[in-house]
């Protein structure tokens, strides 16, 4: 069987469209994402859930493309969400709004008020205060907040320090010796429904481990809860799974499933998963021309025009992702190239040190960009975000039209010249 990303021949395709006929009709830097691997990565999860009572909720902030979310609906899916925006986002795509969860330390008495008057699901709720003030919009609007605690459980999920959310130091969560108090305090007030329990230990985690200490930890707290008399509905555990970039190994779906479940055993708390990264990583590329090679004494350098405004992961997180010509070149030199951007930062780089045979006017793809890619790009340098497209078989949908100066520029005003000053 084919791989839906690949290269046949020197070519290489996404489903049945090749990445050249892209770069020509939609031009370059363009985001590309397969609706096969997307769909196979979802019902990965969903098929070996149907036994189980459960949830599976995309964590929108990974990839909150309407398109991406659209498929994702049809399948079923149930949504994280960290903003309102990701609330509106979900609802526009057709979304259930029954099968949303709210994460986040920082959710504001507005986001909680549209939140509840949609009817989410649950708010995941980090901190005291933050249920405090839930349970005060919910008396205003009339309502019972639905929510679940996050508990941090101090391990260490061995991954990018910026993506490990679950030890002590991190600001998500709330310390397991505090939890049983919270719990007791939450099913006391009036405007709030305890529902459930929920963790999220990092992002990109290969190894299952700290997940299973983390789901042992979570079930000693929820028969605490039982014996007092609180009974929960459902575990939350998070996204967090992760892909394979270079080398790593993470389980697939089904082991990291299949582990989860074993771990929950007979119990028959209702089951949420989060994944983000493990349903759109591989599944979308990044294509991007090279525009000057540049060759130093010390180094050579590729200067593409994608950049991290486009693409952070490299800088942010120093991430390696795998970049390849779209059409493999033959009878010329493969020489190590840096492969930048044109961003006036020295942090401003896809890759490092890749052996690779190129030209200018090349067009190379960045592999594994699908998650954390588009989401996090900005219009640093005053550049206009990519355009985004998803291949289904032999049609490509724009999933999002190339920025405009216009759309650049939304919102600014010049001084305006009959602006009047104040009156003191
Ligand atoms: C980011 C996040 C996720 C998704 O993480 P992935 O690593 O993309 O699977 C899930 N839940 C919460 C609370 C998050 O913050």
């Amino acid at each position: 069987m084919t791989h839906p990303i690949e290269h046949r021949g020197n070519e290489l395709y996404i489903e049945s469209i090749s990445a050249a006929e892209i770069a020509k009709e939609f031009g370059t830097p363009t985001y590309v994402y397969s609706r096969a691997l997307i769909e196979e990565a979802f019902n990965s999860y969903k098929n070996m859930l149907t036994s189980h009572r459960s949830l599976i909720c995309y964590a929108v902030k990974a990839n909150p493309n309407l398109a991406v979310l659209d498929i994702l609906v049809q399948l079923g899916a149930g949504f994280d969400i960290v903003s309102e925006g990701e609330l509106k986002r979900v609802l526009t795509a057709g979304g259930d709004p029954g099968k949303i969860v709210f994460s986040g330390v920082g959710k504001t008495p507005s986001e909680m008020n549209t939140a509840l008057k949609s009817k989410i699901y649950c708010f995941n709720v980090e901190s005291e205060s933050e249920l405090n003030t839930l349970n005060e919009v919910s008396k205003k609007m009339g309502e019972i907040a639905p929510i679940s605690i996050r508990i941090n459980p101090n391990v260490n999920p061995t991954t990018h320090p910026y993506i490990a959310t679950g030890m002590r130091k991190n600001k998500f969560g709330v310390p397991k010796d505090e939890v049983i108090k919270l719990y007791e305090k939450a099913s006391k007030l009036k405007n709030i429904s305890v529902q459930g329990i929920d963790c999220h230990i990092g992002s990109q985690l290969v190894d299952i481990n700290p997940l299973i200490e983390s789901i042992q930890q979570l079930l000693e707290i929820v028969d605490e809860l039982k014996r007092r008399g609180i009974n929960l509905e459902h575990i939350n555990l998070g996204g967090g799974l992760g892909i394979t970039y270079r080398d790593e190994a993470p389980p697939s779906i089904s082991d990291y499933i299949r582990s989860i479940l074993s771990e929950l055993g007979d119990n028959n708390l209702k089951l949420i998963v989060e994944p983000g990264r493990s349903i759109i990583g591989n599944a979308g590329i990044l294509i991007t021309e090279v525009q000057y090679l540049k060759t130093t004494s010390h180094r050579n350098f590729a200067i593409v025009d994608a950049a991290m405004n486009d693409m952070l992961r490299p800088a942010l997180y120093d991430a390696w992702l795998e970049i390849l010509p779209i059409s493999k070149r033959h009878g010329i030199e493969h020489k190590t190239w840096d492969i930048v951007g044109p961003v006036c930062e020295s942090g401003d780089f896809l890759g490092h040190q890749r052996n690779l045979a190129i030209k200018e006017r090349d067009i190379l793809a960045v592999l594994s960009a699908g998650a954390y890619g588009s989401s996090m790009s900005s219009n640093y340098n005053s550049r206009c975000r990519a355009a985004e497209v998803i291949v289904d078989s032999e049609t490509i949908h724009l999933a999002r039209k190339r920025e405009s100066f216009n759309d650049l520029i939304l919102g600014e005003n010049l001084l305006a010249k009959t602006e009047k000053p104040r009156a003191k």
